[in-house]
């Protein structure tokens, strides 16, 4: 739908779409703007243009037109106190992580919090009527415009004033008499300051009138009347009519205060601790009027870097003022900005990282870091942290818990930024080199797969600025969720299907065929679980065939069989398979556990990303920033079990959604949005809550035990649990079991046998003295000792052993002193060694032939091998062990003859 025709349709009928109370009693006249046509309403007799076009806009910078001074956390307490005082309730924030829509990662707008799906269609959930919230948002689509243009924020308060018209709430009239009166009354605004602009919205196939309100140019407001849905024309009210008024909390914030940006006075003590710590030397007057010039600029070119310039040259700033005052003042906006969105991201389980949401996390953080680092400024992180939170726990007292969460995520995530920097250089260099420049579709594909910022290439001068589609393009990327949509099948006219399985659950029941076709079959009832939530199907029988597949098609749930059909209108006899049904129940339940485990071993980070639970085998992913330690892993299924052992009830209850999630919090929705408006909320104790449609134990004790096989990091920000629960893990250990048992007798065994040898070494070792003084006193001719053979002549002395009670170690020990003991001795020594056999050679310094590698050499010929060494000490050796005899023979006779 065309907005502009919505609008001057509207504004052609302004008696009914637009005057209302508070107009005609005050006597506001409506206008047309002398510059844009635009329909306003003002009580100032004088005023000829719209805010945008006036000459008074941004005036209120340097000169408020307040007498009252309001920062951030006391501008709230002033909107909260006013909208209470008149009949509001105040309900506190929800988060800014928005777990209640599949279609949005983060909360973008004060009614988003009360926005449901229902099928397709979004529904309102209101928890009171009238209300008021302080919702904080998160925006990354104008990420260069933050810190450079004084009103711009990745995360900012929508003031969220919301109202059905029913006998609690209130419709158009009321609203802009209250919205009048909270600036008047409240802030000390004159009215003739006051300007509504007309306008419209429309999204979601509705659509209704707004008021816009402003005040010298900054647009405080907007209450939006949603009313109408179809098309224009051929539209019809809507049964439920919604105010919708969202206005800045910054912006109320600044134009009490007049500083130069908003930033000034939505940071608490933070920008003026920052400004003192870098020492920037401030002169307001000159801020203000550079600001203005920003502020009234924007829009009039084509990019905020012309806006820049211009700024500059109309107030006449030097180049040093501008490197020594704006940009470094630019960054510390930036970093104080850009650091409060991580707090509130993070504080509500986001994680940066490169996927999903996580991308415009990881890309704030890494432009705090780039910005520090490009400007110079030794700025501690942790320190900026306990500023904010201690700033904002006024207004957000949930802050405080999550101190400690926020501060080490950041460090994880700051530290894998220097880690990859090493990477990102040479990329960078290389396009240095190269002498390219890349474009915008280049620098979203080098920040996907890369992970390099442009900000990173701007600071290395490889790109002269960031494109300024660049952000938004990236933020249109990452900002909804796909979806994925299932087959469609002719199932038109079936009643749905009752299902069994969240009754008495029968295991074998009768129901009647509805449908039949193709290999798929419909029933009035079934006990036959289909996929959903991560759970895999039942399988069993349907009139004797098998059921191998199950999936639900809104409320009809769909069997898949094998081997045949039964007939429509036919009574079949059906059974569930419950061996599996069983082992699939014990795993799920135990993924909620090791849910909840997880998330109290590791941190609030944790949440599930996804789960998938079979029969004997189940896998749980997890949002968390590293791979899991040995350490870590061994907590988790330490806690898990102990909560198995406690036996606790699992208790399953409904509940309507609203009340669901006020009871709960939106902890509930860890295997995603849940689509109805009754909630089926599975709990453990207060261990465990979660919206959950599966099926679970009743006690945790039948799940007998949860055992951890594996885990590992399957991208970024997310860890995958392998486990196994009930009869699978008890057999896991017991094989587990059995293998350490295997490896441990494998262990003695080898240790025996080392053993063993070392004692004989030992033998052997204090044996060789005694052998020794008994070969010394051997005489001339043959003779044996211990299975050593010895020659003796006149010449010298030849001992020999072939017997395998020798080995290697000793021939090496005996042979040496041996020869050191009688030096016309000399020694050979044979034995096997596996399949060859091998030969020591020693000859003493007197003896005859003193060439130990000689014989070596020789003996080794008649072995079939080759050796060799030196005079004194040789070794050689070869396959033929049947040539032991002839070898001793050569020997000898080298020796002696
Ligand atoms: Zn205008
Ligand atoms: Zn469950």
């Amino acid at each position: 739908m065309d907005k502009r025709q919505i609008l001057s349709k509207f504004s052609a009928d302004p008696e009914k779409y637009y005057k209302v109370k508070l107009f005609e009693e005050q006597g506001f006249q409506r206008k047309s703007c002398a510059t844009c046509g635009r329909f306003f309403w003002t009580m100032d007799s004088k005023r000829s243009n719209c805010p945008k076009d006036s000459e008074d806009t941004y005036s209120f910078i340097g000169n408020p037109p307040t007498k009252k001074r309001f920062d951030y956390t006391q501008a709230w307490k002033e909107v909260e106190s006013f909208f209470v005082k008149n009949g509001h309730t105040s309900v506190s924030r929800y988060p800014v992580v928005c777990r209640w829509r599949d279609d949005l990662y983060f909360t973008i707008a004060s009614v988003v919090d009360f926005q449901r799906v229902m099928g397709s269609k979004v529904v309102f959930e209101f928890p009171a009527n009238p209300l008021v919230v302080p919702q904080m948002c998160l925006r990354f689509k104008d990420l260069e415009n933050v810190g450079v243009t004084g009103r711009h924020f990745s995360s900012f308060c929508m003031i969220g004033q919301l109202s059905i018209p029913n006998s609690q709430g209130y419709w158009k009239d009321e609203c802009i008499d209250l919205d009048f009166r909270l600036l008047t009354d409240q802030f000390g605004i004159n009215k003739n300051e006051i300007v509504f602009v007309e306008d419209v919205w429309e999204g979601g196939g509705s659509f209704g009138s707004s008021l816009e309100y402003y005040v010298r140019g900054l647009e405080l407001g907007n209450a939006v009347f949603t009313e109408f849905q179809g098309e224009l024309g051929n539209h019809t009210t809507l049964d439920q009519k919604v105010i919708d008024m969202g206005a800045g909390l910054e912006r109320f914030a600044w134009i009490t205060m007049g500083t130069p940006t908003a930033y000034d006075c939505c940071f608490g003590p933070i920008t003026k601790n920052l400004i003192k710590k870098v020492g920037i030397d401030i002169d307001t007057e000159l801020l203000s009027k550079y600001f203005v010039e920003i502020a009234k600029n924007q829009g009039r070119f084509s990019n905020l870097l012309e806006v820049k310039e211009h700024a500059i040259k109309n107030v006449g700033l030097s180049p040093q003022q501008v490197t020594k005052i704006i940009n470094p003042l630019e960054g510390i906006y930036l970093i104080a900005d850009h650091l409060r969105t991580l707090i509130f991201a993070i504080s509500d389980g986001a994680l940066p990282s490169n996927v999903g949401g996580g991308y415009n996390l990881r890309i704030v953080l890494r432009r705090i870091i780039g910005t520090m680092q490009r400007l110079g400024l030794k700025l501690d992180l942790n320190e900026m942290i306990d500023w904010h939170i201690d700033y904002l726990k006024k207004t957000y007292p949930e802050l405080k818990e999550k101190r400690d969460d926020v501060k080490t995520i950041i460090e994880v995530e700051a530290k894998r930024y220097e880690e990859s920097k090493i990477r990102m250089q040479k990329i960078a260099d290389n396009l240095k080199s190269k002498g390219q420049t890349p474009n915008v579709d280049d620098l979203i594909r080098m920040y996907e797969s890369d992970g390099i910022t442009p900000d990173y290439l701007k600071e290395l001068e490889v790109i002269p600025e960031i494109p300024s589609t660049f952000y938004s393009r990236l933020s249109d990327l990452h900002q909804s969720v796909t979806k994925k949509e299932k087959e469609k099948l002719p199932l038109q006219n079936i009643s749905e299907t009752d299902l069994l399985y969240y009754k008495e659950d029968p295991h074998q029941f009768d129901a009647k065929v509805l449908k039949a076709f193709d290999k798929f079959v419909v029933l009035d009832r079934t006990s036959f679980y289909a996929r959903g939530g991560g759970q895999e199907p039942d399988h069993g029988k349907i009139a004797g065939f098998d059921v191998v597949d199950v999936e639900k098609h809104g409320n009809i749930v769909v069997h898949e069989l094998k081997g045949g059909m039964p007939k429509e209108g036919e009574t079949v006899s059906c059974v569930v398979d419950s061996q599996r049904r069983d082992g699939i129940t014990k795993n799920h339940t135990s993924t909620h556990i090791l849910n909840s485990s997880s998330r109290n071993v590791l941190g609030s980070w944790v949440w599930q990303n996804s789960a998938f639970k079979e029969e004997d085998h189940a896998r749980l992913d997890i949002t968390h920033h590293s791979a899991l330690t040995e350490k870590q892993i061994k907590e988790i299924e330490k806690l898990a079990n102990s909560i198995v052992q406690k036996n606790l009830p699992v208790k399953i209850e409904n509940f309507d959604r609203g009340t669901a999630e006020q009871k709960y919090g939106f902890r509930i929705y860890q295997g995603g949005v849940v689509p109805v408006k009754s909630v089926r909320i599975v709990s453990i104790k207060d261990f465990d809550v979660e919206a959950c449609g599966g099926t679970h134990v009743k006690k945790t004790r039948e799940i007998e035990l949860i055992k951890i096989t594996r885990t590992k990091r399957i991208q970024d920000g997310v860890v995958r649990i392998e486990f196994v629960s009930g009869k699978t893990a008890q057999d896991y250990v017991k094989q587990h079991e059995n293998e350490q048992e295997k490896m441990r007798e494998e262990k003695d065994a080898k240790e025996e046998k080392d053993k063993l040898r070392e004692e004989r070494k030992e033998q052997t070792r204090e044996k060789i003295p005694l052998l020794l003084e008994q070969i010394s006193q051997s005489p001339i001719g043959t003779s044996k000792v211990d299975e050593i053979e010895i020659h003796t002549t006149e010449a010298g002395r030849f001992c020999y052993s072939t017997s395998d009670q020798y080995d290697e170690y000793f021939h090496i020990n005996f042979g040496e002193k041996l020869i050191k003991n009688d030096p016309k001795a000399s020694y050979c020594g044979i034995f096997d060694a596996g399949s060859t056999v091998r030969a020591i050679i020693y000859s003493g310094e007197q003896s005859k032939n003193k060439n130990a590698g000689a014989i070596a050499k020789a003996i080794s010929e008649i072995f079939g091998g080759s050796g060799g060494g030196n005079t004194r000490f040789a070794q050689g050796g070869g396959k033929d062990k049947s040539k032991k005899d002839e070898a001793i023979k050569k020997a000898k006779s080298m020796v002696l003859e």
